[in-house]
């Protein structure tokens, strides 16, 4: 007997219902089906961490299922990607991974079930009379094919499977209810002709099952004890009901719907996202401004914090817009603690120390403050160095505190410098900073702990690496850019500017060691993690997400 779980949400709250009225025969059992045509995204991956965490909530157990019913779309890269964000986030589906056209024979054979109890029949409307015959709210839709025998529905049906009709020439329809208020009642087409080739079945078969007819048989062959899915379900649960009933299957499940999550300044949908790809608008699924689980993990997102937003949003059963600043915000929480500090310069001046008495020297730097036990690292620093411009004002405003010619600013683990002179080019372009250190002033000496009002990063230009940068911004420059005007399309709200790569940064040389995936806080700037288009000569890093938390807490 399976245990009550504390309720946090409705799906709980009706699962522990099911189980006192001893609805549940066995173990609790959900699964997630995705349609292999598209990448996940992170509305995906709020309702895998719904159905895993469901599942294991209750000790039970979650199927990963490929929804291929629908044959011309399905790609083998898709299945293989899902199966890698799925783990990535932490889920485990153990040996029960499912392809929905494992059943095709099966749902056959209940379709068959279903013309021999009268349940379903072989409608030959053409796609146009359907529509026309569909009826309103006030009036009933009408199909002349409705009540022929049941041995020419079954006749025709399996020439139908044999390949002997072209396609949209006749459906097979459930027969249920033609003035249904609910349209989805209304003697819906179960089975279509579509002489496509399908990545598994090959072409096996040219019937294909529709979604609603499909799904509760997969979830009952499954012994699926409750089927979560997205609001948009809720219209169709009579339906999936109604299979249930009247076919002979081993199972009866439950369907229970939650609101689909949605993120302000991108889209979610995978037709959408799809198009983003084959327009060119980004570089590929993996885009790390993709809101895509491969997109997130390129971009440096940890699963982590994926998790956390996911379970902060909740489970509830209207939909909403999330801001987007909010799963930033849960990623700086993760990365805060976890990135291990580097410096780097994205937009360099370089600074010649005209009083530096060494060759180079190597200083102490601290990995990461909030984890000692990350140890420090070697810094070196040398009589060149490049140091933000956007740290130096020749004519500094009111509040300025760094670099100024004739003030004095502390270098982070080293010294501080004055600026002696400002070296310009013909056009007046600042090209370098002659300026002096404080030989006392670093980490060690007498004068380590002298106070000046500004610190900043730097590299050393002796060892620095150059590197490519890529700033990313939202995707989209509208928050809801599925909110379209007539002649126009989301896609016309694609940010230009989403993508920034300045002309020449420079990471630090302890950074030649980093590792694709493994995120470090650039300090004072932002946080980055190495990209896989790294070469080794030139390092490529994305910025993660900035410093500067924008996402407050509403009272
Ligand atoms: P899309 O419109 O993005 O293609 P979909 O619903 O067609 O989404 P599926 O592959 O069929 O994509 O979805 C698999 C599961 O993920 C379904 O159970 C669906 O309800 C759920 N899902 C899809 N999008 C979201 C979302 N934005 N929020 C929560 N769950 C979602
Ligand atoms: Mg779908």
């Amino acid at each position: 007997m399976t245990e009550l779980f504390p309720a946090r949400h409705f799906i709980h709250d009706f699962i522990n219902q099911d189980i006192e009225e001893g609805k549940v025969p066995h173990k609790i059992h959900t699964r997630f089906p995705p349609e292999p045509n598209g990448y996940l995204h992170i509305g995906h991956a709020k309702a895998i961490l719904i159905d895993f965490g469901v599942a294991s909530e209750y000790g039970g157990l979650c199927n990963l299922r490929m929804d291929d019913t629908n044959p011309s779309k399905e790609d083998t890269e898709y299945v293989d990607a899902i199966k890698e964000d799925i783990k990535w986030l932490g889920c485990d589906w153990e040996d029960r991974f499912y392809y929905a056209s494992d059943y095709f024979e099966q749902m056959y054979q209940f379709a068959i079930e279903l013309i021999e109890k009268g349940l379903a029949y072989v409608c030959q409307l053409s796609p146009e009379e359907f529509k026309l015959r569909r009826g309103d709210l006030s009036t009933p839709a009408t199909s002349p094919y409705r009540d022929r025998p049941i041995e020419e529905s079954l006749d025709l049906f399996r020439r139908m499977r044999a390949g002997e009709f072209e396609n949209g020439a006749m459906t097979l329809r459930a027969k249920i209810d033609l003035a249904s208020p609910n349209f989805n009642m209304r003697d819906p087409v179960i089975y279509r002709i579509n002489h496509a080739h399908h990545h598994r079945t090959g072409d096996k078969w040219c019937i294909y099952p529709m979604y609603d007819y499909a799904h509760p048989l997969e979830d009952a062959l499954e012994g699926i004890t409750h089927s979560l899915c997205t609001l948009e379900f809720e219209d169709h649960r009579p339906l999936y009901d109604w299979v249930m009933n009247n076919c002979s299957v081993p199972y009866k499940s439950r369907q229970i719907e939650f609101a689909r999550l949605g993120i302000t300044n991108t889209v979610m949908s995978k037709r959408k996202l799809r198009l983003l790809v084959e327009g060119g608008y980004v570089r590929g699924w993996d885009d790390p401004r993709m809101p895509t689980l491969a997109g997130m993990r390129r971009r440096g997102y940890p699963a982590l914090a994926i998790r956390n937003f996911c379970e902060r949003i909740g489970v509830s059963k209207s939909n909403s817009t999330v801001e987007f600043a909010m799963l930033e915000h849960c990623v700086r929480e993760v990365l805060n603690s976890e990135a291990d500090r580097a410096m780097a310069v994205i937009d360099p001046i370089k600074v010649v120390l005209t009083n530096y008495p060494h060759e180079s020297e190597l200083l102490d730097a601290e990995n990461n403050p909030e984890k000692e036990e990350r140890g420090s690292r070697k810094l070196s620093f040398s009589k060149e160095l490049y140091i933000e411009r956007s740290d130096f004002m020749e004519e500094p405003v009111k509040g300025f505190h760094r670099l100024m010619p004739g003030g004095e600013v502390r270098l982070k683990f080293a010294y501080i410098i004055r600026c002696e002179e400002v070296v310009k080019d013909e056009e007046g372009n600042i090209v370098e900073l002659r300026c002096t250190i404080d030989p006392e002033s670093r980490s060690g000496l007498p004068g380590a702990n002298r106070k000046v009002k500004g610190t900043i990063h730097w590299v050393d230009a002796k060892t620095a690496i150059p590197a490519e940068l890529r700033l990313y911004g939202h995707l989209f420059n509208k928050e809801n850019p599925d909110d379209t005007e007539e002649g126009q399309e989301f896609t016309d709200f694609v940010d230009p500017v989403s993508l920034v790569i300045p002309k020449v940064s420079y990471v630090e040389a302890s950074l030649a060691d980093a590792e694709v995936g493994v995120p470090y806080q650039f300090l004072r700037q932002a946080y980055f993690v190495k990209d896989k288009d790294s070469t080794a000569e030139k390092p490529v890093f994305n910025r993660i997400v900035t410093l500067k938390d924008g996402f407050k807490v509403k009272a």
